[in-house]
């Protein structure tokens, strides 16, 4: 069988709708997607390549629905300030290390990460990306990345004004032309949304150039949206309106939209969040490192609003970040019993439905006609693994074991923890840390 791939007695987690453990079982992928799942040995005359998974569970690749590439240089890095708050940790940190990256720091940052995903089972990663001193060229540098290590991945060009009117005409016409390729090139790889930095950081004229173009192309925008109280006190004064009012003034919301972070929103710009279908994306880790709050994911979704889990670089693991993202709610909540359906159910439900839109197929679940992406993990239950446990099993076993095998669309990019890629790997760390190096003196 062509483009086939027979993955041979695991313990299948299904996970979707009808979420079952079905233990020794096959998955049989063939173009792309699952075609079949069927007790072992009942898939008979198969020609193609196989992969035993005896001892292992088989679950859907792990979507990262916020994400930024470029961060993989501040690995290490000793030489920012110490911040007392957000706005200084961007100054400090991150508009230093962004303004000083060139077109290959994006490749190999990007290379960096992605390697990383797939280490950890991550199969389709939303991206939002800056360089503003080498805006032009940087979507097509990572792009290149990506379709090198065979993941999926939405990429962006965070628009912004804090570099001035020449770079903010360059962000505009990058994400322009990038949706446009996208749209041309209509492959379920790589695709695109309009990036938008935040609102604090962008005029109303931009806004609006932006919303228009945006709009022509039939792109959703993927925006930072009331990420610290700052941003809040911003809006307010220069627009007279909260973030999110701000935002459906321009028409950025809906629901092809992606509002990461929105942890100081109050009930008002909750309902419009759910009114306009926007996704909201939770990542935990990074607001807990900036100390700028932990979103309210229970109020969120108790409202209808669609909310996803991200990493914002602060990790490749998703289980990692799902398990913070629960003590968080619990710590937010000061109540240890709330919260696991709504973070699970972020990382394991909505996450898929976010990809979704963007990228036209059925993800998170191991189900005929889903994309065939699949992360198979080293674990033997010591304890039952049954329909009814499984998500206690991801957080608190699963979330501790290895990754062994990565699979996108039926393609393996790992097998037995070994990468299965055209890809150099230790040239590639190399030339990072040189690149690196550089990019620090640069700083
Ligand atoms: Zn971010």
């Amino acid at each position: 069988m062509p483009n086939s791939l027979l993955i041979e007695n695991g313990t299948v987690l299904t996970l979707g709708k009808t979420s079952k453990v079905l233990a020794g079982h096959s998955v049989l992928i063939t173009d792309g997607l699952v075609a079949k799942i069927a007790p072992k040995k009942t898939i008979k005359n198969f020609r193609g390549k196989r992969i035993d998974a005896t001892g292992k569970v088989l679950l859907p690749g792990f979507i990262n629905a916020h994400t930024h590439f470029y961060s993989s240089f501040a690995r290490g890095l000793t030489k920012a300030r110490p911040s007392k708050n957000f706005n200084e940790v961007l100054k400090h940190l991150w508009w230093r290390l962004d303004s000083a990256l060139t077109t290959e720091d994006c490749y190999y940052s990007a290379l960096i990460a992605l390697l990383g995903s797939i280490r950890h089972g991550t199969t389709t990663l939303i991206d939002h990306h800056a360089s503003p001193q080498a805006v032009v060229g940087s979507l097509g540098a990572i792009e290149r990345a990506v379709r090198e290590t065979g993941l999926r991945a939405c990429l962006c060009y965070e628009l912004s004004d804090r570099d001035g009117a020449g770079i903010a005409k360059e962000g505009l016409a990058e994400n322009a032309w990038f949706i446009r390729q996208c749209q041309q090139q209509n492959d379920s790889r790589v695709r695109a949304l309009f990036g938008l930095h935040a609102s604090f950081t962008l005029s109303d004229a931009t806004l609006e150039k932006a919303a228009t173009l945006g709009q022509m192309l039939c792109a959703g925008f993927h925006i930072h949206v009331a990420e610290a109280q700052s941003d809040q006190d911003w809006a307010l004064k220069h627009c007279g309106k909260r973030v999110v009012e701000c935002l459906k003034k321009f028409e950025i919301l809906g629901p092809r939209s992606i509002a990461a972070h929105c942890i100081h929103v109050n009930w008002r710009e909750m309902e419009l969040l759910a009114e306009t279908k926007t996704a909201v994306v939770h990542n935990p880790q990074s607001n807990m490192n900036n100390a700028v709050g932990t979103a309210n994911v229970i109020e969120l979704m108790k409202r209808d609003v669609l909310v996803g889990l991200g990493t914002d670089a602060m990790t490749t693991n998703m289980l990692e970040e799902l398990r913070v993202a629960l003590w968080g709610q619990h710590l937010r909540a000061e109540n240890p019993s709330v919260g696991f359906g709504e973070v699970t159910s972020a990382l394991f439900t909505n996450n898929p439905k976010i990809a979704e839109r963007i990228f036209g197929l059925r993800f998170g679940e191991i189900s005929e006609g889903a994309a065939g992406d699949i992360a198979i993990f080293d674990y033997d239950p010591p304890t039952p693994l049954v329909d009814s446990n499984l998500f206690g099993h991801l957080v608190f076993g699963i979330s501790q074991a290895c990754c062994d095998t990565t699979i996108v669309g039926g393609r393996v990019l790992m097998e037995n923890k070994k990468l299965a890629l055209n890809l150099d790997v230790e040239r590639i760390n190399a030339r990072a840390r040189e690149l690196a190096k550089d990019l620090w003196r640069r700083m």
